[in-house]
């Protein structure tokens, strides 16, 4: 190996590379901004901007809502169906009962019809389990939130044309078919007499669930596998929506952010796993920030370490040139070890990539896991500002003025589960904030408020208002 390329030059080179300060963290919040503009707009350039998907969602939970109501959601390898019987402002929520189901495998590779009949079937046995504490009111019929993750070209609160599977689905035959459609015809199938009245994506239920404990919150964001963010527009700040007639005057907007690309700090790294995505030049932003690809990002500069740089000796382990093979959760687990050798982040090196490690070479991984996670954590944190500040410009005082309180939730196993992300990201918003801005911004985190979010979408578009 040539001695010149050292890891210790590496890594000086990698945090360089992605180093955020307070400037360029500002210019990624103003990006966000101006790229949430653009896609809002009508016409040339609006393709630059965000996608920026109207959701038809104009009245979100006032606490009010009465009844029972039914939330479905699928958006990965589970799907979860949920009731829950809401007593109004008082009462609030009487009772609630889920059931998850794991999709098989080749269901993922089915027909739509077979797909569609899974879940209704799965359904049709939860929903014959109501037992007394739920009970619906007379002439109406039991009506559903459904939370569907994946891309979806919506054309009304309660339909939804799939532009593409995504997450592993190759399921044949929706893709240019309204997903409610698809849903109501298997569940004539199953015999099932339920609404579809709301469908939603897991960003949208979770701004609903959370608002329905807190009015102050604007705006919500996911943090998992993948991420997004959606947040409550005026219907005047989107031109693409002109003459659209809004009871409220407010639509939530889901950003899909992911699709973020601009003034990132990206390296090699980054590029090499972009080009070796099955999406390459696309989600950019979740590429850098979100779980899937966190542990893929330091497997990468550490795999160059050991290659050119003789990291862990001289024998390149096998298992580090597999892709994927290091997660999030492992950089996590190895950030939360204070032992003085280092002794979990020596196992799990050992565990996952088959080799010994030294103290400092222990030190060194560590140093890499801490570079790409504090980016990871600074830019969604610049991301947020970014979504908050287009508000402000739009609504002076409404945001950031005094005596307002502006709540972010937040969601997601990323955001959930790795303390030293969540540090970064509050961090990042605190600073670009500043002291006096950031008395009013509340970053809150929400945990599965997503699935009783879209049931009570489901009641505030209920179709016996
Ligand atoms: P999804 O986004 O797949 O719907 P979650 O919100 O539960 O589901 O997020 C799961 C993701 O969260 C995982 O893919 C992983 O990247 C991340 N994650 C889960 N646990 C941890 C952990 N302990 N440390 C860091 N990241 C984690």
């Amino acid at each position: 190996s040539d001695v010149s390329v050292t890891p210790t030059r590496i890594l000086t080179n990698l945090k360089h590379e992605c180093a955020t300060p307070l400037p360029l963290l500002q210019q990624v919040a103003k990006a966000m901004s101006d790229d949430m503009r653009a896609g809002l707009g009508l016409g040339p350039g609006s393709e630059l901007g965000l996608p920026m998907i109207p959701t038809y969602v104009e009245n979100l939970p006032t606490g009010n809502e009465k009844g029972l109501f039914y939330a479905l959601d699928l958006g990965g390898t589970n799907f979860r169906v949920l009731r829950v019987q809401l007593g109004g402002k008082d009462e609030r929520v009487i009772a609630t009962e889920f059931d998850q189901v794991s999709i098989p495998q080749d269901l993922m590779f089915a027909t739509s019809q077979e797909l569609f009949d899974f879940i209704a079937s799965g359904l049709a046995k939860f929903a014959s389990k109501e037992d007394g504490r739920f009970h619906i009111s007379k002439g109406r019929k039991r009506e559903i939130g459904f939370t569907f993750s994946f891309p979806v070209k919506q054309t009304s609160i309660d339909s939804g044309i799939l532009i593409k599977w995504t997450k592993g689905f190759a399921v044949s035959g929706t893709a240019g078919r309204d997903v409610v459609a698809c849903l109501n015809e298997a569940m004539e199938r199953q015999r099932i007499d339920m609404r579809v009245s709301a469908l939603v994506n897991d960003t949208v239920g979770t701004l609903a669930g959370a608002e329905y404990w807190d009015n102050d919150v604007v705006a919500a964001v996911i943090l998992g596998t993948g991420t997004n963010a959606c947040y409550v527009e005026q219907i005047s700040a989107i031109p693409k929506l002109q003459g659209y007639a809004s009871s409220s005057g407010k639509m939530i907007i889901s950003t899909e952010w992911g699709a973020f690309s601009n003034s990132l700090p990206l390296t090699e790294f980054d590029r090499e796993m972009d080009a070796a995505s099955i999406n390459p030049g696309e989600q950019i932003f979740e590429k850098t920030i979100s779980g899937m690809y966190l542990g893929e990002i330091v497997r990468r500069v550490l795999l160059k370490m050991t290659e050119e740089g003789g990291l862990f000796g001289k024998s390149v382990p096998q298992e580090l040139s597999t892709p994927f093979i290091l997660g999030t959760p492992d950089l996590c687990t190895m950030q939360q070890d204070c032992s003085g050798d280092l002794h979990a982040v020596g196992s799990l090196l050992y565990d996952i990539a088959g080799v010994e490690s030294n103290l400092s070479e222990r030190k060194t991984v560590l140093e890499v896991c801490e570079t790409i996670v504090k980016r990871g954590g600074s830019l969604a944190g610049a991301g947020i500002v970014g979504i908050l500040e287009k508000m402000e410009e739009d609504q002076r005082g409404l945001i950031f003025g005094n005596g307002n309180r502006s709540v972010v939730a937040i969601d997601g196993g990323l955001y959930e589960n790795y303390p030293q992300y969540r540090a970064y990201l509050q961090s990042s918003v605190k600073e670009l904030l500043g002291i006096e801005k950031s008395k009013n911004v509340v970053i809150e985190h929400t945990k599965d408020g997503s699935g009783i979010g879209a049931s009570l979408l489901a009641a505030s578009n209920s179709i016996y208002k």
